[in-house]
């Protein structure tokens, strides 16, 4: 079997300004270096349908949803946050988005592919139940999870997030759902300074210094995540793949290099095995060194392939 590759055209239209670090040319980094080491043609590449109403419903208010619509600009940009605009496209990107990660359950649960990648912007894993910030509008994973139990009738499912900053918005929306367990690594302190009090029991942060690199994820991996995973048996495993903890991100201090997400992947490759018959869904977050993203993100992707 081989990986879904997800995208959506929409993805390179959503601007939110030259200087902004979420930027377009995210996407074009991680093509670009699937293409040159020639990933790329081994990958089984989909557009990305929109996540409907419903979907989005399951994780976020209603209310919330008809802000987003209400605030989608005609020209310019709208401010959701100091730093999450939309552009007239972005709402429909956003929509996309979640629906990439709907789209690779899925894919996922029909037993056609073990595993997929999303490569989405918006990024979701700071986006509350009704709230947008940090560059996120949708909870893209989280739509995600809850459309594998509420559509799928999962009775359990993981969500993994590596990402150098704490996912506020997932455990938001599922701390004390016992279907769900969540394990994380990000700095702190560094935005959005949440995580060190986990707001539940399925929650299982871990809180790095900065400056920490291979050597501290590991030691989070084997001696917090492992054992939590492990404990939950998940039918499916959902990753919220950030990968601006390396060590040439500009927005953060943490020091992974490419080949701790190599590891990391197959760590999870193999939880997803031991578990879920390998069933495993990720999902691009963060990433802001246009190479170091690029190179960090194939390795990834190669470990999923071979997995
Ligand atoms: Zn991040």
């Amino acid at each position: 079997m081989t990986t879904a590759y997800i995208t959506h055209p929409s993805f390179l239209l959503h601007d939110m300004g030259s200087y902004h670090p979420e930027c377009p040319e995210r996407l074009t980094a991680i093509g670009d270096q699937l293409a040159a080491t020639g990933l790329d043609q081994r990958l089984d590449h989909y557009t990305a349908p929109p996540a409907t109403r419903e979907q989005l419903a399951r994780v976020h208010g209603g209310e919330y949803l008809d802000l987003i619509d209400a605030a989608s600009p005609q020209e310019g940009l709208h401010y959701l946050d100091p730093d999450t605009a939309l552009c007239p496209h972005s709402v429909t990107a956003a929509r996309h988005a979640a629906g990439a990660a709907v789209k690779a359950v899925d894919l996922v649960m029909s037993g056609d592919y073990a595993n997929a990648f999303c490569a989405v912007r918006p990024p979701g894993h700071h986006a509350e139940r009704s709230r947008a910030m940090g560059f996120c509008v949708f909870n893209n994973v989280a739509v995600a999870a809850a459309h594998a139990l509420a559509a799928h009738g999962l009775s359990r499912v993981a969500i993994v997030d590596f990402d150098v900053h704490h996912g506020n918005g997932t455990e938001e929306i599922f701390a004390d759902d016992p279907r769900v367990v969540m394990v994380g690594t990000f700095q702190y302190p560094l935005y959005p300074y949440s995580g060190v009090e986990p707001l539940g029991p399925n929650m299982h942060n871990v809180p790095l210094a900065p400056g920490s690199g291979g050597e501290a994820l590991r030691a989070a991996v084997q001696e917090h995540w492992l054992p939590a995973l492990d404990a939950h048996r998940p039918q499916l495993v959902l990753v919220s793949a950030g990968f601006d903890a390396h060590r040439d991100d500009p927005l953060a201090g943490l020091e992974f290099e490419d080949e701790d997400y190599a590891w990391v992947t197959a760590q999870l490759v193999d939880v997803a095995r031991r578990h879920a018959g390998g069933r495993l869904v990720s999902s691009l977050e963060g990433g802001y060194a246009l190479d170091a993203l690029g190179r960090s993100a194939a390795r990834h992707v190669q470990v999923l392939l071979e997995g």
